[in-house]
């Protein structure tokens, strides 16, 4: 997929670079992910699917301070007992059975051995978790770059949202289409590709809601290529371009706007 902006690579790496070190700049390293042993960075990336981070951090607690961050305890627990565990998580019954779905691969692929499956190349690696039930792109690729140190670009909502907002792709770009954009004008770097997706997901959660973007006061604000007006859309990802202001040509910042609050006062 060819970038939204104007197909010209180096200008698509550019702004990507803007955008990257403006955001680091203003919010400072993430340092994503926040857990302590590789088990647990999986096993966030499973229960936080459709939840806030808060409610699978509550249920990663929660394994544990019952022992269970271990992949033979985790095995060997009753489908009752790891269900009531993660409850905080919401959608205990299905994500105890994807958890159990990977712990399983894991015992018949790799020995039971995060090191062996992480030393597989990460393409076959990746194809093998998405043939998991339970398991998609998202969580797939946040195992592989955040358990794994692999180079796959979580293009997750956040990330779609603020970089087609900034023309990167068109809002209507899937998941493997964004990917593959920043996969083609990135250096690849699992340290980059960590610390960009966490900046993103910080801005998409300060300032670039899903309805109506807080784009006066984003740091991103200077890089948008023309002003928007939010209204959501089929995908909640749209913007619609302005009408025309009379006299007034490409992008409306607030200097305008404060150029017409003085002309109102008079
Ligand atoms: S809030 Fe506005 S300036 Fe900030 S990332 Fe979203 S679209 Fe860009």
């Amino acid at each position: 997929m060819r970038p939204a902006t104007n197909g010209n690579e180096s200008e698509t790496r550019r702004q990507l670079r803007r955008i990257y070190t403006t955001l680091l700049a203003a919010f400072g390293p993430q340092g994503w992910w926040p857990a302590r042993i590789r088990l647990e960075v999986i096993l966030g990336a499973i229960l936080t699917q459709n939840t806030a981070w808060k409610n699978a951090a509550l249920a990663v607690r929660r394994l544990r301070q019952a022992g269970m961050l271990n992949h033979e305890k985790l095995s060997s627990a009753s489908l009752s007992k790891l269900e009531s565990l993660i409850r905080p998580a919401g959608f205990f019954r299905q994500k105890a059975r994807t958890i159990r779905n990977f712990l399983r691969y894991l015992e018949t692929s790799h020995g039971g051995s995060l090191r062996a499956m992480f030393s597989t190349p990460g393409e076959k690696v990746r194809r093998e978790l998405l043939a998991l039930k339970g398991l998609g792109p998202e969580t797939a690729d946040a195992i592989l770059l955040y358990a794994g140190g692999k180079t796959f670009f979580v293009a997750d909502a956040y990330s779609r949202r603020v970089l087609a907002r900034h023309d990167l792709w068109k809002p209507t770009a899937t998941y493997s289409e964004a990917q593959q954009v920043l996969h083609e004008h990135l250096p690849g770097s699992a340290a980059l590709f960590n610390e960009f997706h966490a900046l993103l997901v910080e801005a998409g959660k300060r300032y670039c809601k899903r309805e109506v973007p807080r784009c006066e006061a984003c740091p991103l604000e200077p890089f948008l290529n023309h002003r928007h007006v939010a209204r959501p859309d089929h995908k909640g990802f749209a913007f619609a371009k302005p009408p025309a202001v009379s006299g007034v040509s490409g992008r409306v910042g607030p200097t305008l706007k404060r150029m017409e609050l003085s002309h109102h006062l008079g």
